[in-house]
């Protein structure tokens, strides 16, 4: 990562330090800027006379805050870095403190990937206008299309958006491609989301109906994964780091539907269920894990409810039970199902599994709202 093009907005938090005269600060920074972590200590203890803690257990967003736990050791202020406040209350003080990176790449090597993109969603929008009822067997297929959510779509703008990091430019990239020809939209999410076109691995939030495609201003797949996951739309990625662009493929995407399917298949005769909750403030969905357990009941299945911090293969797949449904971050079951040994799906999955939700409606992602 080139560090001296980040911008690491410090200046906030010192103020805030300094004028509550704070002595014990918790410091909570992304996986990615760990090895940054003590200079970023040092530069805060040399401006202010406050100590600072680093919070060192793996952090991978906003639903992860530092909560009580670190009031008992006597920290009096969480500075909370890389990502945006979400709609969570910890318990504790909060400062987010913004990290961004000055990176513009060029658009042309995008362009031909967003006019394919626009074509592709052009056609969808006629289909969309004759859809009729379909069979079992083509609602499975549709299922395990990466762009089969054909309804409801009503235009083809392109969507876009990126990931934290980059969003400071993201109006300005709106001018550049709309001076290309887009039609182009900055989506604005919910309360889970704080500016306009972000997106998190567990929110797309911002997506509408009369948006066709998108570009996604990031790097990696983490984001793009989950984006067609949730929107059956194409999307093109640009890479402020690199300046490449390429597409999110929709053999990838097809490939994590296929092994969705099958998942929700090896469920078909699972009698009881792991039912995982998770602990940190930003992932917890108590409702949604007792609403499986009902469902479960409902159909003659046993689900146990199982709350964790931390969710791994060698925390639970030791319990005699036959899968388990995910009711913590969303993506530990779509990215990471592989590293367990039993079945591990989400809601969604689950409900289809016990004919619940219909294949028609195409794949649902479990969206954190
Ligand atoms: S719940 Fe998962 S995807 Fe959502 S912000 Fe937290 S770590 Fe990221």
């Amino acid at each position: 990562m080139d560090l001296d093009r980040h911008d690491f907005e410090l200046d906030e938090l010192i103020e805030r330090i300094k004028s509550h005269d704070n002595r014990l600060v918790a410091l909570q920074v992304p996986e990615g800027l760990k090895m940054q972590a003590l200079d970023m200590m040092d530069a805060i203890e040399h401006e202010t006379s406050a100590k600072i803690v680093l919070a060192a257990d793996p952090c991978y967003g906003a639903c992860d805050l530092v909560h009580d736990k670190m009031q008992r050791m006597g920290v009096e202020l969480v500075a909370h870095m890389g990502h945006s406040q979400m709609n969570i209350d910890s318990g504790m003080p909060t400062q987010f403190i913004n990290v961004t990176y000055d990176g513009d790449p060029a658009i042309d090597p995008v362009l031909p990937i967003l006019a394919q993109h626009q074509a592709i969603a052009e056609q969808r929008l006629v289909n969309s206008q004759s859809e009729q009822e379909i069979s079992t067997e083509d609602a499975q297929d549709k299922f395990l299309d990466a762009v089969g959510r054909i309804s409801p779509l009503k235009g083809t703008k392109l969507g876009l958006v990126g990931s934290i990091q980059h969003l400071h430019l993201i109006f300005d990239y709106k001018e550049r491609l709309e001076a290309a020809g887009f039609e182009v939209e900055v989506p604005v999410g919910g309360a889970r989301l704080t500016f306009p076109g972000q997106v998190l691995g567990c929110n797309y939030s911002g997506d509408q109906d009369d948006i066709g495609h998108y570009l996604f201003l990031g790097s990696g797949d983490f984001h793009p994964i989950g984006l067609v996951l949730h929107t059956g739309k194409p999307l093109a990625m640009l890479d402020p780091y690199s300046g490449d662009a390429e597409e999110m493929s929709f053999e990838r995407i097809e490939r994590i539907l296929r092994q969705r399917f099958g998942l929700i298949m090896a469920c078909d005769n699972a009698k009881t269920f792991g039912i995982l909750i998770g602990e940190k403030p930003g992932q917890m969905r108590r409702t949604l894990a007792l609403r499986m357990k009902k469902i479960l009941e409902k159909h003659g299945k046993k689900g146990y409810l199982l709350a964790l911090e931390h969710v791994g293969p060698e925390l639970i797949d030791f319990y005699p039970v036959d899968a388990f449904v995910n009711t913590a971050c969303p993506r530990i079951a779509i990215d990471d199902s592989v590293r367990y040994a039993k079945p591990l799906i989400t809601p969604f999955e689950l409900e289809v599994a016990l004919g619940e939700k219909q294949w028609e409606t195409g794949y649902q992602f479990d969206e954190i709202p």
